[in-house]
């Protein structure tokens, strides 16, 4: 693959393996984080640039250490408490960031998914809420030996240069499980309310901050893999995040703004209705894909199909994840 057009940055960790460019992500990404003035560092945690969206969200840039999408975390400060939305690859002290960003305020930590960009940063926190779909997954994949795939067995990092030393002791921590819908107080009369918005995996949720409308999506763009025997597997698939687009859509004109897992952000809400146009399509007629890609993910092969989504990326599905 050619390497993309490089983007300056004082980060620690330094990619090895590039994704791809996407022609108009890769140029956001180049302009916030080279010419922004939104740009914060600080020395507590050289794995993260903070971008302040909003008087009191702070976005967490920081580069994926496995070659895939680099992750965002968010963090909401509410009246009273704080709210964390996803924990990344869990190198660098976030937990001390965080405390520089917003001093004496509680914070509640919430992951989108179990995906191990957005949380195996958990174990520097002493609980973590998620969907209740994202128990098991988030259960499982939760332990002292997640970051190893990241290493070769020199023990020299395959993806991503970074200092192991920097990666936060696991220790176990509280995962506890909420309903579609639920409520998280910060405050004041200050909302935030989980929105499970499933396919991507069985419990993947957004989080929509009631006070300032804005909209944490997490990842929307993959539909996820099925495990065997694993519990709401019926969750992942390309109708079930389509059925809670449709549930969602009476709310899409209040948005204020959509900040997803990856990429762009504060985009506007009709990327929910062009990702819900997607889904319709492939239901329409699954083999009616954009492109197919075999990918080799941590040892096994997939198909898989690329239904493109107007203005932005693809909507990835396997024909057994369609209904
Ligand atoms: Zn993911």
């Amino acid at each position: 693959m050619k390497e993309p057009r490089y983007i300056k940055s004082n980060l620690k960790s330094k990619r090895i393996v590039f994704e791809e460019e996407h022609p108009i992500r890769w140029s956001f990404m180049k302009v916030l984080r080279e010419y922004s003035t939104l740009k914060q560092e600080f020395a507590i945690n050289p794995y993260v640039e903070v971008y302040k969206f909003r008087d009191n969200l702070y976005c967490l840039y920081s580069e994926s250490l496995d070659g895939a999408g680099d992750p965002w975390m968010y963090v909401i400060e509410g009246p009273k408490k704080a709210m964390l939305i996803d924990t990344g690859f869990g190198v660098g002290d976030l937990k001390g960031l965080i405390k520089e960003l917003i001093p004496n305020k509680k914070l509640i930590v919430v992951n989108t998914h179990a995906h191990f960009d957005h949380a195996y940063g958990n174990a520097q926190f002493e609980r973590c809420y998620c969907h209740e779909a994202e128990v098991e997954r988030m259960k499982k994949t939760n332990n002292d030996k997640i970051w190893d795939y990241l290493f070769d067995e020199n023990g020299k990092p395959i993806y991503t240069e970074f200092d192991r030393n920097d990666l936060i002791e696991y220790h176990e921590y509280e995962i506890v499980g909420v309903k579609d819908g639920h409520i998280f107080d910060l405050g004041d009369g200050y909302e935030v309310e989980a929105v499970h918005l499933p396919g991507h995996t069985p419990g993947q949720c957004g989080f929509y901050d009631l006070n300032n409308k804005t909209m944490f999506i997490g990842d929307t763009t993959g539909i996820g893999r099925i495990f065997e025997g694993e519990p709401f597997t019926e969750f992942c698939t390309v109708t079930a995040l389509r059925d809670a687009l449709v549930k969602l859509k009476p709310r899409f004109d209040e948005m204020s703004g959509v900040f997803p897992g990856h990429g762009m952000l504060d985009q506007t809400p009709t990327v929910l209705q062009y990702l819900l146009d997607t889904c319709n399509q492939i239901i329409d007629n699954p083999l009616n894909f954009d492109k197919e890609i075999v990918m080799e993910r941590h040892g096994t092969v997939q198909k898989m199909y690329k239904k493109n989504i107007h203005q932005g990326t693809a909507l990835r599905y396997k024909l057994e994840n369609v209904k």
